[in-house]
């Protein structure tokens, strides 16, 4: 049998949130990859059942948000907790309504494999994204500086040699990748054994038609989840537990007579763990093969997501001659601290969660976890400012170097967050017409300009009105000045080569 010999600029191992969320950015960046995943159905058990704020702004300016929102579940957001499901509310977890001044977007519930199918159909209409299904990587060596890696099909069991330029290890919290680069993963790997069981049951005499995002059921310390509309719920209860039955799913609800289908079940690990390194040459770590949370807080697939897209665009800058390969060393740089910090906090929510003092964030609040991270890298030009990011206060927008670049709705009913996509941004109010003089002159890379004229946005982003802000294509702020300057060509100028690793 001949083999079958590819090539791809990037090579994606893992068709979950992380390598499809890669393929897409990829594409929209006009770079080529390849994604293969060895599954070729999904799993049975659901997994995530929703994403954040943050990655659902990354969704959006991808034009995926609206097919996920005609697929999204109609809970009650929030946590309840009941001694069973028959039990009176013993306390409420409700969240506070503010997230709608700080991003153009709530959180999604959905669970992970119908996120998975939205995404995968968004992927799968670039043509430069190849998508395969039912393919392993097998093995893979560095060679010159690039990627030769050996893929067999499921299926035929038939190989391919693949020869790409970069890999992306989206392979999951047991990646064979970051294992044979022997690449160590740092944190506790054992926050407790739970028993997952996926069931089908009318449970809306006790939930109502929009149940709750997840119910404590305290007799048996489980947690109780609604997945589809077609009555699928999930149980999660602690301990390796061997009865997978319907029995163990009524005992749990406290309902011993309810009508139930189980579906799925298995045991399953929670862990708080960072990876030491996220790159080794030209291999990236990313999603959970970088890295994995507790639930507590549900952050996994969001930060799978976070990761990619800081990579994507550092992929494209390169491909496309805009940036040197030193802008790639940046990954690392600004994603291990967020995934360490990450383990840190959701490992911290996770043991909180059953010690039972009913305080899950104390560190940082999920909102922060979210979207209140600050990179720090060759690549941001520091203006000397505080902390951004400190632990203890809730999230609060800043414009800082580092940070997400804050939403603000503009008059023509879009946000500030729509305007970062493919290219550096700069942002100026009507008096910066120096900065934006400066970004007409700077062939090297491309610069999209938009002058704001709302009257709040310079002070949200920590500006006069003759200053400027300089965003990165994944819409976190890469520079910024005060106020303007007679020499506004040649710093604009430094700061790009800076931002861009230059
Ligand atoms: C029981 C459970 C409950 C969870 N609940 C939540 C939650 O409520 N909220 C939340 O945010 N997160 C939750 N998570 C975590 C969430 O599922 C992960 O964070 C998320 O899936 C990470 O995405 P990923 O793309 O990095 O990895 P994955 O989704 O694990 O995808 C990795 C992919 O790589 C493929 N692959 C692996 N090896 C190879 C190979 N050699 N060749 C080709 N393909 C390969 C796999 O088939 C898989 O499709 C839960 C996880 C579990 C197990």
């Amino acid at each position: 049998m001949t083999e079958e010999v590819a090539e791809t600029t990037v090579l994606i191992v893992g068709g979950g949130p992380a390598g499809l969320t890669a393929s897409l950015l990829l594409s929209r960046h006009g770079v080529d990859s390849l994604l293969i995943d060895k599954r070729t159905a999904g799993s049975p058990l659901p997994r995530a059942r929703g994403v954040h704020s943050r990655a659902m702004e990354i969704l959006r300016v991808c034009g995926v948000e609206p097919d996920l929102r005609a697929v999204e579940l109609p809970i009650t957001p929030g946590a309840e907790w009941r001694t069973d499901l028959t039990g009176a509310p013993l306390r409420e977890d409700v969240p506070s309504a503010g997230r709608t001044t700080v991003s153009p977007c709530e959180g999604l519930s959905v669970s992970q494999d119908v996120f998975e199918s939205v995404l995968r159909d968004h992927a799968r209409g670039h043509p430069a994204g190849q998508l395969r299904t039912g393919a392993r990587l097998e093995s893979f060596r560095i060679v010159d500086g690039a990627v030769r890696a050996t893929v067999t099909s499921v299926d035929t069991g038939r190989t391919t040699q693949v020869r790409a330029r970069w890999m992306i290890a989206a392979d999951g919290a047991r990646s064979g990748v970051r294992q044979q680069l022997g690449i160590d993963m740092n944190g506790p790997d054992d926050l407790g054994r739970q028993t997952m069981i996926a069931f089908r049951a009318d449970l809306s005499a006790w939930t109502g038609a929009r149940p709750r995002g997840i119910y404590f059921l305290t007799a048996t310390g489980a947690a109780l989840i609604w997945t589809h509309a077609d009555d699928r719920w999930v149980i999660s209860r602690p301990g390796p537990v061997a009865d997978l039955s319907a029995g163990a799913v009524r005992e749990v609800l406290g309902l011993p007579d309810l009508t139930l289908d189980v579906l799925a079940g298995g045991p399953w690990t929670a862990a708080a763990q960072s990876a030491a390194r996220y790159a080794h040459g030209p291999v990236f770590l990313a999603g959970d093969a970088a890295h994995r949370f507790p639930p507590a807080g549900a952050t996994g697939v969001s930060a799978a997501m976070h990761d990619v897209h800081n990579l994507a665009w550092k992929l494209a800058a390169v491909v496309h001659g805009h940036a040197g390969e030193a802008l790639l060393d940046t990954y690392a740089a600004e994603r291990e601290p967020v995934g360490r910090c990450n383990a840190e906090e959701t490992g911290a929510a996770w043991s909180r969660l059953f010690s039972g003092d009913g305080a899950p964030f104390s560190g940082r609040s999920l909102a922060q976890l979210d979207m209140g991270y600050q990179y720090r890298s060759p690549v941001v030009a520091g203006d000397g400012g505080p902390d951004a990011d400190p632990p203890g206060a809730d999230y609060r927008q800043s414009a800082a170097p580092g940070c997400r670049a804050p939403h603000l709705w503009l008059a023509d009913g879009t946000s500030t967050v729509d305007l970062f996509d493919r290219t550096f941004t700069l942002l100026t109010a009507g008096p910066g017409g120096a900065w934006r003089d400066a970004a007409a002159q700077c062939p090297a890379v491309p610069v999209a300009s938009h002058v704001l004229t709302e009257p709040g946005w310079p002070d949200l982003y920590g500006i006069a009105p003759d200053g400027a802000v300089l965003v990165r294509p994944d819409g976190h702020v890469a520079w910024r000045s005060r106020s303007t300057s007679t020499t506004a060509g040649t710093e604009l100028k430094t700061a790009l080569a800076t931002c861009t690793g230059g």
